[in-house]
């Protein structure tokens, strides 16, 4: 199953991709995870691309899909994957596309689309806190840690992503409108559109995810 998780920031995606990659058994590539471990370890590629990240703006295309590239075609990614985060402009959904026909592969399942309307996702994102080791997501009002401020799974002190403070938050919803959104048409042009309504709670947006994807359990 190869599949694109598509939204704009503070939708779930990561949320429910972990979710379903951990019940499928397939890697979720989060290229802003990559990014953040890059950021954090002082890696050439952290250098370029913290400004970008820090004022809430695209990596430039060539970067990210350089990275892409390198993961989906590792051994890790054989047998399918979930894209989260990736592609998020026409230049990167088009090198995807390059990349299968250059590689022989299929190309895409499903690209969903997580719809949450932009209200809720700035109160969504505001309550948003993370572990930075094992990258938990959590929200203070909606999904808190049974002890405040540490993680339930590996005992980390949670923290706000640096760019879910208010003034990025503006900023990265901007970009998600001008450079990401032309990209409902052109998955839907390739019939691969499948839309999820994301709101409310967490378990019943995965049921509805499960069932669009065809998947047991639903
Ligand atoms: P995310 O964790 O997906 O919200 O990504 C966090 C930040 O990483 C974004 O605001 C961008 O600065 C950068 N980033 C992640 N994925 C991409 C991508 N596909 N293209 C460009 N920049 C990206």
């Amino acid at each position: 199953m190869r599949l694109v998780f598509f939204g704009a920031p503070g939708v779930g995606k990561g949320t429910q991709a972990q979710r379903l990659a951990v019940q499928e058994r397939i890697p979720q590539v989060s290229t802003g995870e990559i990014l953040r471990e890059s950021v954090k370890q002082g890696t050439p590629l952290g250098l370029q691309a913290k400004g970008y990240m820090e004022s809430g703006k695209l990596v430039p295309d060539d970067v990210v899909i350089g990275l892409a590239r390198e993961k989906l075609t590792s051994q890790e990614c054989s047998r399918g994957y979930i894209l989260d985060g990736f592609p998020r402009t026409v230049a990167q959904a088009e090198a995807l596309d390059r990349m299968f026909q250059e590689t022989g592969s299929p190309g895409l399942d499903h690209v969903v689309s997580l719809d949450v309307p932009n209200a809720e996702i700035i109160l969504r994102l505001s309550g948003r806190r993370s572990c930075p080791t094992c990258q938990t997501v959590y929200h203070i009002a909606h999904d808190p840690p049974k002890r405040e401020g540490h993680c339930d799974k590996c005992g980390g002190a949670l923290v706000q992503r640096a760019d879910d403070k208010p003034e990025t938050v503006e900023a990265r919803l901007k970009v998600f409108d001008q450079q990401t959104k032309p990209l409902v048409e052109y998955y839907q042009k390739r019939g691969l559109l499948r839309r999820v309504d994301s709101t409310g709670d967490i378990n019943d947006v995965y049921r509805r995810l499960r069932k669009i994807l065809g998947l047991a359990g639903a």
